[in-house]
């Protein structure tokens, strides 16, 4: 039995892998996109609940929701003129800034956002938040969470978990909250690979750009984040990141595409 459900685990696996839209990069799927969306809004309002959300009307929360929605239009409109209008049909984005003095950012599949207060001081302006979240999205459109949810489904023998029984299931929402980067329930952290990172970075470049805010803001922004681990533990969310002078130089190739998106107004 062992052995027949060992193989069936194979067939799922070769079975379900899709080509990403926009990164033409073929990825393993074993979970839907509607189940994922399921899961985060379930898990975006309790961690709301459990966190101290700061309220619209303060300065902060306010930038935070205008940025990111300004970043989001821009992600619309790259999926349509690449040829799907209806790609993100199912994002409701939703923007919230969280009073901790972690400096993280994460977002769900669903379009659900937030960022941390402790990523401000860091971030410093406007622009250099847009590079945050615009990476932060790319992880969530092109589907990085729920390959690396995939993966970690199949190596835990869950995957063939659907619908309902996912949601209900302990073991997958901490793989699911621990993907996400809202806390590390399930063990270590489930980094995103080199690979991944590198998209986000890219992608993340283009949306920030044709949102209106000056790409070449990352560089500077990368390197003060880069700052932040002298001497002490990197911040969570940097250290699954590849090294930094590689991101930097990476970013620097990115750029000549990412400003060609860079029309100010
Ligand atoms: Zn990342």
């Amino acid at each position: 039995m062992k052995r027949l459900l060992f193989l069936l685990g194979i067939v799922i696996v070769l079975n379900s892998c899709e080509r990403n839209a926009i990164t033409g990069r073929s990825q393993l799927s074993l979970v839907s996109d509607g189940d994922l969306t399921s899961m985060a809004l379930v898990q975006y309002k309790d961690f709301l609940t459990k966190n101290k959300v700061v309220p619209s009307g303060s300065k902060d929360a306010d930038m935070v929701k205008r940025v990111g929605n300004k970043v989001a239009e821009a992600v619309k409109k790259y999926y349509s003129d690449k040829g799907f209008p209806n790609a993100l049909d199912n994002y409701k984005w939703e923007f919230n800034l969280v009073d901790s003095k972690e400096i993280n950012a994460w977002c769900m599949p669903g379009g659900k956002v937030v960022v941390y207060t402790g990523l401000l001081p860091v971030t410093q302006n406007e622009t250099a938040l847009a590079i945050v979240l615009g990476h932060e999205i790319t992880h969530a459109v092109v589907g990085h969470g729920k390959e690396r949810m995939s993966q970690e489904l199949a190596a835990q023998g869950l995957g063939a978990l659907g619908g309902a029984a996912l949601g209900a299931d302990t073991k997958a929402v901490d793989i699911f909250n621990t993907v996400y980067g809202v806390g590390a329930n399930y063990g270590a952290l489930l980094p995103n690979s080199r690979k991944q990172e590198l998209e986000a970075d890219h992608f993340g470049l283009i949306f920030a750009a044709a949102a209106g805010y000056n790409p070449q803001t990352a560089v500077d922004f990368w390197t003060r984040m880069a700052a932040q681990g002298n001497g002490q533990k990197p911040p969570a969310f940097l250290s699954d990141h590849p090294s930094d002078e590689q991101r930097i130089q990476k970013i620097r190739e990115f750029m000549p595409e990412a400003v060609s998106y860079y029309h100010p107004k």
